[in-house]
């Protein structure tokens, strides 16, 4: 068959991207007259906050076009990349000249339209775009050898900063670390590391940087497949095979390999000479992932998230610009690493919420990964077994292709499930846990199998309150409760991160002795499992209870051995892992989620409830998941009981089309925030007067009325709702809105684009 994408024409003929010889490319790229000889004028992109590439003559040599360059900005010199031909607006005389130009693969086409279109979708300022995709440290240092250091042993004795040090290289699983970066790391000075040198626990070496990533080996050791598993393999290396853009739906229940099969259609973008990248929703995935990863392809794949070392990520960054890492295994920000050819992108738990980035740049890296394969000629495997209902809508519309995955791996089967009504149970102030439950509990550890109690709240208690007063302690900076974290011995504000010690006495009326916590987290969930289940062993796993992801890694893998009998955790737990022994779910709370005025808050319920669930019996043992409601006929937990899903999301997807929002209609939300809220209201008021470019567009505005979180890190906010038809012009018509507003140093507007969370 004849393949119609030039790219894969060019690669069939050449045998694979990596045998083109460097002279071939250069050649290419001079007839296309992407090279600016010494002296021509060039438009340089900057990281700096300018609205617009800056003209600089071209240095010595010459350069490419995309070329990452230093170039002098007053008195210093910044990092940027030639973006195209300067505009020559600018007195002749005065353009100074690129300082240098840094010895890295020049940002393809693809990837300048790729950043270009993300900013016009979030509205997004350039700068703040290339800052995202040079996040690697060090990119003007030169690629020669460098000293680094590794731990060799651990010796009995330690100063406190040396076990910091220590500590650290432990955290990060024996990777080199260089001398400045170790120390910033644990925040110690250098002299402290040089003292591990002298003793022996710490060895120095010199070492090349930057060093290609070993081969993986696609024909190692693929698992013999289930005929489900065969034929959605079979199509998703197809697509992988012909070379062109498409999306494609996996859908299977937690357990039926999903995971299995698109490794599958990994092996076969490593045989066609390109790039693939897989995103995880959590960092705490990555290790067991890597093992996966390491099993199937004979080697480790490159890893990016910030449980990376800094090293480590400037090397992932060079290599994949020059196409030597065949693999990344990432979060989202791993989607704006220069790809020299990328044939694959794989996201996994793609319904995850975490793939939306909520501060900075607002984008969706589920959708930005559709954007960028669209742009490269690639594929994307969107993997859930609770897809967000957009990508559910996009399937049935025939947008993206769609498999499923119906039933478990082997002789797992799914998890029997049954809501307990807790109106019945009548329990007492301060306990959660039904007499139900608890029994089943019991059974279920007294047979050797693990129970986890499942409890969507990190902290001890979310309210503590004086009995005196009736006074709620708070956050002094934030429109937000402060929560009791009894292991950490503070309260937490789970919005700006301050703490504060228990105090002894009401801050609002001195009384002392009558501060009682309120409600449960999942550490007061513990203190009444250690009550009911004294011979129980108890795990806590909630994200704040460990200092790295490396012992949280540890944590999980020691469960995942049996050695603990009841597990209790919040949606950290939900995500994956596996624990082969768990054969009971109890969902503390299934109405926590329910209760807002989310416009996902049913999708949201319905998918961390199915994903709990989903942890029930994955081996050979079958599992049960006990939900406790105080609303049973809720249709969500109706929905969730009756297992029934595409009904769940028909109705869902009925009900949002009636409304005219996600995803049938488009959203915009717009946060203002400063210290005055006066100040701030009297610009959402503007906003909303002199809305006549939206109107234009048959927008509709809403507000401003103060956010659900009305006061952040001291800052008031206010927000205004845009909301528009999907064929609408929205970005165009937003940024015309907000272009006149000259704003205030202290005041600011953020534009939040298809928002996924209203706070
Ligand atoms: P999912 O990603 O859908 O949750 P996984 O791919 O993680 O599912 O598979 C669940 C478990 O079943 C894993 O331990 C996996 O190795 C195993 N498994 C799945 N398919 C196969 C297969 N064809 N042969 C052997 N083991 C399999
Ligand atoms: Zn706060």
């Amino acid at each position: 068959m004849l393949c119609t994408n030039p790219k894969h024409r060019l690669r069939a003929w050449q045998g694979g991207v990596e045998t083109i010889p460097r002279s071939m490319f250069q050649l290419a790229r001079m007839m296309t007259q992407d090279f600016f000889a010494e002296g021509e004028l060039v438009g340089v992109l900057t990281t700096q906050p300018l609205d617009r590439p800056l003209d600089y003559k071209a240095p010595e040599g010459g350069c490419w076009l995309g070329a990452f360059v230093e170039v002098p900005l007053g008195p210093r010199r910044v990092l940027g990349v030639v973006w195209g031909a300067g505009r020559g607006d600018f007195d002749l005389a005065r353009v100074r000249s690129v300082a240098r130009v840094l010895d890295a693969a020049p940002m393809r086409a693809e990837m300048r339209e790729f950043l270009g279109r993300v900013a016009d979708y979030t509205l997004t300022p350039m700068p703040a775009m290339l800052r995202l995709a040079t996040r690697a440290p060090g990119l003007g240092d030169d690629p020669a050898m460098r000293r680094v250091y590794r731990l060799s042993r651990v010796p009995e004795k330690l100063t406190e900063a040396r076990a910091r040090v220590v500590e650290v290289m432990e955290a990060y699983g024996g990777a080199a670390f260089t001398l400045g970066e170790l120390a910033a790391e644990a925040g110690v000075s250098t002299s402290v590391i040089k003292g591990l040198v002298k003793i022996g626990a710490v060895i120095e070496q010199e070492a090349p940087r930057d060093t290609p990533y070993p081969r993986l080996d696609p024909d190692l050791g693929g698992k013999s497949l289930s005929d489900d598993q065969a034929l959605a393999a079979a199509t998703l290396k197809a697509g992988v095979a012909g070379g062109g853009y498409g999306t494609t739906l996996l859908k299977g229940v937690t357990g039926s390999g999903k995971t299995e099969v698109y490794l599958e259609a990994v092996a076969e973008c490593l045989r066609q000479g390109r790039q693939a990248l897989v995103l995880l929703p959590e960092i705490a995935l990555t290790a067991e992932f890597l093992t996966r990863v390491e099993a199937r392809f004979g080697m480790r794949p490159g890893e990016w998230h910030s449980g990376v070392t800094q090293t480590e990520r400037r090397r992932l960054w060079r290599m994949a610009g020059q196409g030597d890492v065949q693999l990344v295994v990432g979060a989202r920000s791993a989607l704006y690493l220069p790809f020299r050819d990328l044939g694959l992108i794989v996201v996994d738990e793609e319904h995850d919420t975490s793939y939306k980035q909520e501060d900075g740049v607002l984008y969706n890296a589920r959708d930005m990964a559709v954007l960028r394969a669209s742009l490269t000629s690639a594929q994307v495997v969107l993997a859930s077994a609770t897809p967000s209902l957009e990508s559910w809508v996009n399937a049935e519309t025939g947008k993206y292709d769609r498999l499923n995955l119906t039933a478990r791996f082997g002789a797992a089967v799914m998890p029997r499930l049954a809501a307990l009504d807790m109106r019945e149970a009548d329990l007492p102030g301060g306990q959660w846990i039904s007499p139900h439950l608890a029994q089943a509990v019991s059974a279920r550890v007294a047979k050797g199998e693990q129970a986890l109690l499942f409890l969507n709240r990190r902290g001890y208690a979310p309210v503590t309150l004086c009995r005196a007063c009736g006074h709620q302690i708070g956050c002094d900076h934030c429109d937000a409760r402060m929560v009791e974290h009894r292991f950490l011995k503070r309260l937490v504000c789970h919005q700006c991160g301050e703490t504060k010690p228990m105090p002894a006495a009401c801050p609002s009326c001195g009384v002392e002795g009558r501060l009682a916590p309120v409600g449960p987290g999942v550490e007061r969930l513990a203190e009444e499992a250690a009550t009911l289940f004294p011979q129980a062993r108890l795990a806590v796993l909630s994200s704040d209870l460990f200092g790295s992801a490396r012992a949280l890694k540890e944590r999980i893998e020691a469960i995942a051995r049996g050695e603990a009998d009841i597990i209790i955790g919040t949606q950290l737990v939900a995500k994956g892992h596996n624990f082969p022994l768990l054969t009971l779910v109890g969902v503390i709370d299934a109405d926590l989620g329910l209760q807002g005025s989310d416009l996902r808050a049913a999708e949201r319920t319905f998918q961390l409830m199915r994903q709990v669930a989903g942890r029930a019996g994955r081996a050979e043992v079958p599992g049960e998941a006990l939900l406790q409601t105080y609303q049973p006929e809720h249709p969500v937990i109706r929905a969730i009981l009756s297992g029934d899903e595409e009904d769940f999301w028909r109705a869902e997807a009925e009900g949002r089309r009636a409304a005219g929002v996600p995803p049938f209609g488009r959203m915009a939300g717009i946060v203002l925030s400063g210290p005055d809220a006066a100040a701030v209201f009297d610009l959402g008021n503007h906003l909303a007067r002199n809305a006549a470019p939206l109107r234009r567009i048959g927008a509709d505005v809403y507000g401003p009325a103060p956010a659900p979180i009305a006061r952040i890190r001291g800052r008031h906010r206010v927000r205004l709702l845009v909301k528009a038809d999907r064929a609408a012009p929205l970005q165009a018509a937003l940024a015309e809105w907000v272009a006149p507003i000259k704003l205030p140093a202290n005041l600011r507007i953020s534009i939040d684009i298809d928002p996924q969370t209203f706070y």
